[in-house]
């Protein structure tokens, strides 16, 4: 597929710093304010905010299909409903509106003035009113890693693993907007095995790095989206911490699943970087065997070559990075995690998310969560204040920032970062 806005060759009159995950080939959509401004849609490009709003009122949105409500509006919902050949156009047009060789908002000097604003100026929120959440089970090394840990070593998959992208539905209420920080969970934890229960704050926190992607309206109840057409119910993805309280997770979990050891926060990255703007950076998935069934088949290259780090920040202190995976070694991708969910006529609606899964890579350095990084605190990872972390501690920051590059173009994520406060 050729998409005109991912031309490596363009560059734009906008100024992108060197390394900015941010150049005209990426175009992520998000929701802005200022003091000034109420809640609208925006555009990063470089260390600027395209004002969507302010676009469409001055005449260069003419013949798409757009109205006032949905740029002029607290969250993305209004124009993704418009789907996605729309939202193609869309980032299309906004490509040839910032392109160098393109004169008509380059050379109005009056109306520049009024559509951009420097990122630094400008209050984020967060972009999507999300409807379900899912959250997926889909890396192979991570499910691998748990099951060595809490299971059996020589059985360390379950029997179901590598037959169904396993997942469950989370909660959308906790999910939070990057810089919004958290308060440590308290429930309740069995730290004597032996003992009773006891109800105390979490001891054992814990991020999950994930990513997530934000879906379209999808068909009708009954029906299935196939691995074919799952792109095209896909508007784009975003970096996604899963915050976890293992200590609680461990004792919670049977029968069900993940309850309140997961839906105390989840965060998500500002600006969503369309799958359009990722379609050059596309990969092979690792070989699935067995052969799976039949639905979750696929044709052609579905996985992405997103470079993804962790770091953690102590209070006043520098970042130690603790992890460097990639979304390339997920054993599921994304088009068969959409046909599973709805294979049973299970129906999606736009603005739902989905979590990736935890992302671990194949060695100790890749993996996307403290329970593996130091190996359920036997294994402590020494950070470079000179402190250690087995799990999570008060005031300590969480960020994790991806990008994919190729052809001299970075196309990135930016960051989601998240504060830890102490229980309240
Ligand atoms: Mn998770």
């Amino acid at each position: 597929m050729s998409i005109a806005a991912n031309n490596p060759a363009l560059g734009s009159w906008v100024e992108v710093p060197a390394g900015s995950d941010f150049p005209i080939q990426n175009l992520p959509f998000g929701i802005f304010k200022t003091n000034q401004l109420t809640p609208r849609v925006g555009v990063r490009i470089g260390d600027q905010v395209l004002d969507l709003k302010s676009l469409f009122v001055l005449g260069y949105m003419e013949n798409l299909p757009f109205e006032l409500s949905d740029f002029d509006a607290p969250f993305l919902n209004n124009l993704m409903k418009k789907g996605k050949k729309a939202t193609r156009d869309l980032r299309n047009r906004i490509s040839k509106l910032l392109d160098v060789n393109q004169s008509d908002l380059q050379k109005n000097e009056h109306h520049v003035n009024q559509v951009l604003l420097a990122a630094e100026t400008v209050e984020m929120c967060m972009p999507v009113q999300i409807g379900d959440y899912t959250d997926f089970y889909s890396s192979r090394e991570h499910a691998t890693n748990v099951g060595v840990m809490f299971r059996d070593p020589a059985n360390a998959l379950l029997p179901n693993w590598l037959w169904i992208p396993v997942g469950y539905h989370g909660r959308s209420s906790s999910v939070i907007l990057s810089g919004e920080p958290i308060y440590r969970p308290k429930g309740q934890i069995k730290p004597d095995p032996q003992a009773d229960p006891i109800y105390a704050p979490c001891r054992n926190l814990d991020f999950e790095l994930e990513t997530a992607f934000i879906t379209f309206d999808g068909k009708a109840l009954g029906d299935s989206i196939s691995t074919a057409e799952a792109e095209e119910f896909i508007f784009g993805m975003a970096l996604f911490n899963d915050w976890s309280a293992r200590d609680i997770q461990t004792w919670e979990y049977v029968p069900l699943g993940p309850f309140l050891a997961k839906n105390f926060a989840s965060s998500l990255s500002a600006w969503i970087v369309t799958l359009d703007a990722l379609e050059p950076f596309k990969v092979d998935g690792p070989k699935q065997e067995p052969e799976v069934l039949s639905y979750l088949k696929y044709e052609g290259q579905k996985s992405y070559d997103i470079d993804l780090e962790v770091f953690i920040q102590p209070e006043n202190s520098a970042e130690s990075r603790v992890s460097h995976s990639n979304f390339k070694y997920m054993y599921w991708n994304m088009a068969q995690q959409l046909a599973h969910h709805t294979v049973n006529g299970c129906n999606i609606r736009c603005g739902d998310l989905m979590g990736s899964g935890t992302i671990s890579g194949p060695t100790e350095d890749s993996y996307g969560s403290m329970l593996e990084l130091a190996w359920k605190g036997t294994k402590p990872l020494h950070l470079v204040d000179g402190s250690e972390r087995k799990f999570i501690q008060d005031n300590d920051t969480v960020i994790m920032r991806g990008f994919a590059s190729k052809d001299g173009v970075r196309v990135g994520f930016g960051e989601v970062s998240t504060k830890v406060l102490a229980a309240k």
